[in-house]
């Protein structure tokens, strides 16, 4: 049996109900498992539902939040926060309204480029949810601009392509910051993505950050060593998690695919009660 501690729905760029990603987590052998959704938490109370028919199964809450150095994104995984905090939600909603205007303002670069996609399609792609740039990639691909999701991100809408749009920048420690307000546990989210993780850290821990990614993904055994390291280093909690986006969704590993042993969820679930 496995944790999951890194899963998107339909609350942002997944595919799959909360509901739904729930029942085929534990298909998948999955126990722990959280729900992660890119500045949302809307996903929890389904999820938890879904939960209840699962005896042995325990959710955990998290949220996925967005920053930037000079140096590149660094995602920053909150687990356990106050969800029905007011001001907590009202911080979200704004990411969340951030991330519309953002995804508009691609889609008008597109349009100005030739490849003509509708605002209106993307926004029912998105559905409710936090719109993201797989959105867009999505209608990229029903238009027949690309052949994959990832080539849209390759070709058009990546961090460097032509019609990228900057989010409004957050440093990783106001993420930090605001996961620890709302007596969230602040997690690194896929260390690989890090540009200069190493000379990163030592100011990230003194903020409070508590831990750290090491089974991501299809990691493989050496880098999960070396991301190990850091967390002895650093004294920070190893975790792990697929990143799970749906069937379809340009994913890094399947459903449970990061071989996360459940006591890492477990040991994620004791840092909670010791804190409180
Ligand atoms: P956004 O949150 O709008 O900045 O979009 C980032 C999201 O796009 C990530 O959370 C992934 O789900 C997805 N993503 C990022 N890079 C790629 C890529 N090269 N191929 C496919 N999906 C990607
Ligand atoms: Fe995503
Ligand atoms: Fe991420
Ligand atoms: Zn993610």
């Amino acid at each position: 049996m496995t944790s999951d501690l890194h899963l998107h729905s339909t609350v942002s760029d997944g595919i799959l109900k909360p509901a739904d990603l729930v029942a085929q987590a534990y298909e998948a052998g999955i126990r722990i498992l959280a729900l992660t959704d890119h500045d949302s938490t809307d996903g929890i109370n389904e999820a938890t539902e879904k939960t209840q028919e699962y005896p042995d199964l325990i959710l955990i809450p998290g949220v996925e939040l967005s920053t930037d150095t000079n140096d590149g994104e660094i995602h920053i995984l909150g687990y356990f926060l106050d969800i029905k905090n007011k001001d907590l939600q009202a911080t979200l909603e704004e990411f969340r309204s951030d991330r519309l205007g953002r995804a508009q303002s691609i889609v008008e670069k597109l349009n100005h480029l030739g490849f003509s996609v509708e605002w209106d399609l993307v926004k029912e792609i998105a559905g409710d949810g936090s719109v993201g740039r797989p959105h867009i990639a999505e209608a990229l691909l029903q238009n027949g601009h690309v052949e994959s999701i990832k080539e849209a991100f390759d070709k058009l809408i990546g961090r460097n392509g032509p019609a990228y749009s900057e989010r409004r920048k957050m440093e990783p420690s106001e993420a930090v910051n605001l996961i620890t307000t709302y007596s969230g546990i602040p997690i690194l989210a896929h260390p690989r993505e890090v540009n200069n993780l190493e000379n990163l850290l030592p100011a990230l821990v003194d903020n409070g950050l508590k831990g750290m990614e090491v089974y991501y993904g299809l990691y493989s055994e050496e880098e999960r060593l070396g991301y190990l390291n850091l967390c002895n280093k650093f004294d920070l909690l190893p975790t792990g998690g697929s990143d799970y986006h749906g069937p379809g969704r340009a994913a890094e590993c399947d459903l449970g695919g990061s071989n996360t042993p459940e006591h890492i969820g477990s040991n994620l679930i004791q840092m909670h009660h010791d804190s409180t």
